[in-house]
């Protein structure tokens, strides 16, 4: 992408009224847009960036043995009257009439699954049942103002799992929760399992998934030493206990919320009447459980986590570009090492614009892509090579920057 041609440049200065690290970083590099309080456009840079986080939760949703799918987000009332969450859940969803009919929008998808599979499911030899989708959620939230990380409108990965019995879906939820921690290692993110209530959806304990970050909403404590972690919201322990797990220390952290899984067993499948003939020709009602994934919270926590004094600093999985290609004053050697880095299928941002060095480095640090490569009068037949983590510069040959960029 030759960056002249880019919709979406950086700007001089991110917008006062953002308090957040990952809203002002965002929008100042031009990766979003804000629309209204809790709601974002997000632009070719930071489409780009969803894309890639997607691509690494949909390989590992797929490995799981889950089909992808989309549904939709217009609902009508009488599915969430089934579970009586038109009620119960009237806080947070968006509901509304329209020619003497009332709709919701899609906070969340359980009971458009379960009506799914009470038309699709019918024996146990249809079970299991794994679908995921990619969609938008609509939420009222009260306090949207953590930038990306809180929208009232805001991308989900959410998998649905149905299963004949509670041992076959506690088998899968695990399989899942491993799913889940290598995806957010993929993205360099250190999540913690931590336990947790169900808020409006269960009654019993859930499972979330934490990144530690002083911009974290969530306080859980945890131990150092294990994996052991709880939500302040439900915690059995407090600051200085010693571990119940290893006798280590309990400490205390503000954290970001990155995914949330929920075992509901059967309470859903009753509510709404979902059944299955088993193996000795009895009906029953299959075990059901969630699995969330926040995308865009995703975009916002990596800019938290991930960013020093002049701009984002992107782990390399999720980059929107494998390179940053300056050209300073020779825009003819720049066009032919961009020619030739794409056709070596590197995904290159080229800044090809007439503007002074200066201000193209500093938008190189501000877009975060992990390597720098410059070329100039200076550079003769090589290439200045420079990555986003570091301050040194080497002078390399076309094959000994391609070599570092497999
Ligand atoms: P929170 O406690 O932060 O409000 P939640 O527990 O209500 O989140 P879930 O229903 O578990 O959220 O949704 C699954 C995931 O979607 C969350 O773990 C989070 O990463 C993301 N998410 C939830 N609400 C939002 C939001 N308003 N904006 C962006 N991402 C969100
Ligand atoms: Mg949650």
């Amino acid at each position: 992408m030759r960056y002249s041609n880019l919709f979406g440049k950086t700007l001089r200065e991110a917008p006062r009224e953002e308090v957040s690290v990952n809203a002002q970083l965002l929008i100042k590099a031009g990766f979003i847009d804000k629309l209204m309080a809790g709601s974002f456009t997000l632009l070719p840079l930071g489409y780009r960036v969803k894309e890639k986080i997607e691509q690494i939760v949909r390989e590992e949703m797929d490995a799981t043995g889950a089909n992808e799918l989309l549904m939709p987000l217009l609902h009508p009332k009488e599915v969430w009257n089934e579970t009586g969450r038109w009620e119960t859940a009237k806080e947070v969803m968006y509901q509304f009439e329209k020619n003497k009919k009332e709709y919701a929008l899609s906070f969340t998808h359980e009971e458009i699954v379960l009506d799914l599979i009470r038309k699709k499911v019918s024996g146990y030899k249809d079970l299991p049942v794994k679908i995921y989708h990619f969609s938008t959620k609509f939420r009222d939230e009260p306090r949207a103002k953590s930038g990306i990380l809180r929208g009232r409108e805001f991308l989900m990965k959410d998998l649905y799992s149905a299963h004949t019995s509670s041992e076959d879906l506690d088998k899968y939820y695990w399989q899942v929760a491993d799913a889940y921690l290598r995806i957010y290692e993929k993205m360099n993110l250190k999540a913690r399992i931590v336990e947790a209530s169900g808020g409006v959806f269960t009654d019993s304990h859930t499972h979330e998934f934490q990144v530690l970050s002083d911009q974290g909403e969530d306080m859980i404590f945890y131990c150092e030493k294990c994996d052991f972690s709880q939500n302040k919201e439900v915690a059995t322990v407090k600051v200085g206990d010693k571990c119940p797990k290893c006798g280590g220390v309990v400490k205390e952290s503000r954290s970001i919320e990155v995914g949330n899984i929920f075992k509901f067993g059967t309470v859903y499948s009753e509510k709404m009447n979902v059944m299955f003939t088993d193996k000795d020709g009895t009906r029953k009602f299959p075990y059901f459980a969630s699995y969330g994934i926040g995308i865009t919270r995703l975009i916002g926590t990596l800019v938290e986590l991930f960013h020093d004094d002049k701009g984002i600093v992107w782990p390399k999985a999720v980059a929107p570009y494998n390179v940053h290609l300056i050209s300073i004053q020779d825009n003819e050697k720049g066009d032919k090492l961009y020619e030739e880095l794409l056709a070596e299928g590197i995904e290159v941002l080229y800044d090809d614009r007439e503007i002074g060095p200066g201000q193209k480095f500093n938008d190189a640090d501000l877009v975060g892509i992990p390597v720098r490569l410059v070329v100039s009068p200076k550079t003769g037949d090589k290439i200045e090579y420079k990555e986003r983590t570091s301050d040194k510069t080497e002078l390399l040959s076309l094959e000994e920057v391609l070599k570092r960029l497999k």
